[in-house]
């Protein structure tokens, strides 16, 4: 019996996460989290022992003891989750990008300290993890991450300025919470993946080519040094990485149908960085390293929360990002309090940002 702690469970990767555990008699639940919504329904039809609505998320898994944590939080509130699985040596199933984007270096320290399993559930680090396993890593040549373009793609700059919030959430091919819809719409979420797939495969940033494949068909592609590429097809389903980092090494059946290649077309476009300049101000964090990447997803935080809220306008996101860190030192953060100290002064700088002339 595997038993798995859902932080993140009333999410939309934790709800399809339930359902993959329901489907499995040797999965089982030993503890849900979530920021507010109440738990006790869902924790009485899974039987799960250990809940939590807000708090310390640290002290729900030293109860709970599990031998897998799937972090599907959004945003910094994951860093806590991340870092202690990293550290403890348990299995971690990462849906939280932002977690390890803004903990960078001090995750891989506990990683290699804790030497448990990193298993991607971000569709396209699934893909490449897959496309990776069992390649020596000199082998490879460099990654190649999909994007669909969101919601916007083919749109100038003047035909954002008065888009809304619920264009921003009408995304093509995946349906996911606000935050990571709204950083798909942006390119954000591609600039947060070039970060996490950087730690995650250990490749620098000129190795990792972001793709526009509009159809979320192909999630990921490895090229190889002998002139051989690998690439991971397949319907834009999350349970299928979600299943997959559960049930690892095994691949076990979900709902979701073989894939039909006949009418099926592809086209590769690269990103539109002008009208999406996130995607190159993250790359640009990632390469300057320190906490930038922490700084960027603070930002960013910042900025889509307004967004939202319809306090800032869509194109104004990227703006306030790119001024934040503008703003902050970038300094290495030596442990988790100066990592908390750099989220918190980038927030502040994002903030200060928003304020009204
Ligand atoms: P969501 O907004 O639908 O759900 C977020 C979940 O996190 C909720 O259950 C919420 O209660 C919980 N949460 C937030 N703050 C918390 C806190 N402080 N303590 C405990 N729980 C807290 O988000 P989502 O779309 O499911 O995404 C979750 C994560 O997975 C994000 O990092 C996102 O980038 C990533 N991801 C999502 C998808 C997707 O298809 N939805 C795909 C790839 C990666
Ligand atoms: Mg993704």
């Amino acid at each position: 019996m595997k038993r798995i702690a859902l932080l993140g469970a009333t999410g939309s990767i934790g709800r399809q996460a339930l359902e993959v555990v329901a489907a499995h008699p040797d999965l089982a639940l030993c503890a849900l989290a979530s920021a507010t919504s109440p738990l006790d329904e869902l924790a009485a039809a899974h039987e799960v022992q250990e809940v939590q609505v807000g708090g310390d998320l640290v002290e729900l898994l030293e109860r709970a003891e599990p031998d897998l944590v799937l972090n599907a939080v959004v945003g910094f509130a994951g860093v806590p989750g991340t870092l202690w699985a990293l550290d403890s040596g348990v299995d971690l199933a990462l849906a939280n990008k932002e977690s390890l984007v803004a903990a960078g270096e001090l995750a891989l320290a506990a990683w290699s300290r804790g030497g448990a399993r990193l298993l991607p559930v971000d569709s396209e680090h699934s893909a490449v993890f897959q496309c990776l396993e069992g390649r020596a890593r000199d082998s490879v040549h460099s990654l190649v991450l999909t994007a669909s373009g969101g919601p916007f793609r083919g749109r100038t700059r003047e035909q954002l300025e008065h888009v809304s919030v619920d264009d921003a959430l009408a995304h093509p091919t995946w349906s996911m919470g606000p935050k990571n819809t709204v950083d798909s719409a942006t390119l954000a979420n591609k600039g947060l993946e070039l970060i996490e797939a950087h730690y995650l495969f250990g490749l620098p940033y000129e190795a990792i080519e972001i793709v526009v494949e509009p159809t979320s068909t192909v999630h990921g592609v490895v090229r190889f040094r002998d002139g051989a590429a690998l690439a991971h097809v397949g319907f834009p389903d999350m349970r299928v990485p979600i299943s997959y980092a559960l049930t690892y090494p095994e691949r076990r059946p979900t709902p979701v149908p073989p894939l039909d290649l006949v009418g099926l077309t592809l086209a590769f476009d690269p990103p539109d960085v002008d009208t999406f300049p996130l995607l190159s101000v993250a790359r640009e964090a990632g390469e300057r390293g320190g906490t930038y990447p922490c700084a960027f997803n603070a930002a960013n935080e910042v900025a889509v929360t307004a967004f939202l809220a319809g306090r800032l306008p869509f194109l104004a996101i990227a703006e306030l990002v790119a001024r934040a860190l503008g703003e902050v030192d970038g300094a290495p953060a030596r442990d988790f309090e100066d990592l908390v100290a750099a989220d918190a002064a980038a927030r502040r700088a994002a903030e200060g940002a928003l304020q009204p002339a």
